[in-house]
């Protein structure tokens, strides 16, 4: 916990949860040490927020030790999750995304009088070692609510592996009581698909006006969207967002029916004065009503499970594969002969896997 350069805490300043003051970051570290796995899991099932922000912090880091425990913190939190609704949501930089989740939260907790958590997987973190969710100032006053827990993007690794961090941190609010989740990325990429697969309605903010090629990098991201909400439809920008929002329901009808029985929307919202909060929410409730009565919402929270499994699977099997050290030796020679054209791609993949599997490779004296 010592080094925050690389810490998941790092860089967003506007967050409360979990990035407290230097002195409490020592004490808390120092509980850390001194609390047991028992200990841990019973502060998240009371929903000790520093608690399960220390949790988290174990899921995150990367020493076997840490990761050990954080196993074992899973585990026995797992029979207290899942009761919650997981939403995704997505958009351009500069749509609106946390100015959304921001009076949503304050919704959520106001109003309804419900726990929300606001979790981020941000692979421009990763790419470019700056963060597109996470380098300003964000959800301040969500984020001072005692019934909210904010937590950024985990910082490292590849996305399958930040991914699976932001999926266990998710059983672990779960368990701590966070009936919303709310698990926000940015539009640019497989982050979408990533998120879509751990959450049960998928939201995608997006802004009238916006340039061709935002629009191109929208489209496939709306084939998963169960809502498209238009931020900013506010002051002068009032009719275009009602004009966008016509524009992406009628889009919307162009894409194949969900398996899901749900017919996915548009609407139009401000982050700033508030408008279309309340509907955004109602949709998401009305979605989860009608999936938890087809029976498909637990359905698809099973099949997700199975698909994480094969997920998890295949980056064990790459990582022992790329770390097993006969095949250290021979891949790059391989690789060469592959675009030399010495051997085919086939060839040299089955040489490589019967080395790996133990066989003997076959083309070799
Ligand atoms: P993000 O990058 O998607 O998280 O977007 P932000 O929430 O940071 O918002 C980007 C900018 O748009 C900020 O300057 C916000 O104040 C502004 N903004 C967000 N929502 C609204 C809205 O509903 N109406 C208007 N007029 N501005 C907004």
């Amino acid at each position: 916990m010592a080094d925050h350069s690389e810490s998941a805490l790092r860089i967003r300043s506007g967050c409360v949860t979990p990035e407290p003051p230097p002195e409490l970051i020592a004490r808390l570290s120092n509980r850390r040490r001194s609390l047991s796995r028992q200990q841990i899991v019973d502060g998240i099932l009371h929903g000790d927020r520093a608690v399960l922000a220390q949790a988290i912090t174990l899921i995150e880091s990367s020493r076997a030790a840490d990761r050990e425990l954080a196993e074992q913190i899973i585990e026995d939190c797992l029979p207290h999750s899942g009761n919650s609704i997981r939403v995704g949501i997505t958009g351009v930089p500069g749509a609106g995304k946390s100015s959304v989740i921001e009076r949503l939260g304050a919704y959520l907790t106001g109003e309804a009088g419900q726990k929300v958590a606001v979790l981020a997987i941000d692979p421009s973190s990763q790419l470019s070692g700056g963060s597109i969710l996470g380098d300003k100032t964000r959800m301040t006053s969500l984020a001072s609510s005692e019934m909210a827990f904010i937590r950024p993007s985990p910082s490292r690794g590849a996305l399958g592996g930040v991914a699976q961090r932001t999926r266990e941190a998710m059983l672990l609010c779960e368990a701590a009581g966070y009936s919303n989740i709310l698990v926000e990325t940015v539009g640019a990429g497989q982050s979408e698909t990533a998120v879509h697969e751990m959450v049960d309605f998928f939201l995608l903010i997006t802004l009238t006006g916006a340039g061709d090629e935002l629009q191109g990098m929208k489209r496939g991201v709306m084939e998963l969207a169960d809502l498209v909400a238009i931020n900013k439809a506010d002051g002068a920008n009032l009719a275009a967002a009602e004009r966008a929002r016509n524009e992406a329901a009628n889009a919307l009808h162009y894409f194949p029916r969900p398996a899901n029985g749900w017919t996915p929307r548009a609407l139009a919202c401000s982050a700033q004065t508030g408008k279309g909060i309340a509907e955004l929410w109602n949709c998401v409730l009305e979605y989860t009503g009608l999936t938890k009565a087809s029976g498909w919402f637990s359905v698809n929270r099973k099949n997700q499970t199975r698909r994480w499994m094969h997920e998890l699977i295949e980056q064990g099997l790459q990582q022992r594969f790329e770390s097993h050290a006969a095949i250290r030796k021979r891949l790059e020679s391989l690789e060469q002969d592959v675009m030399e054209g010495r051997i085919t791609s086939f060839r040299a993949a089955r040489m490589l896997l019967e080395m790996y599997s133990g066989a003997k490779p076959s083309g070799t004296r």
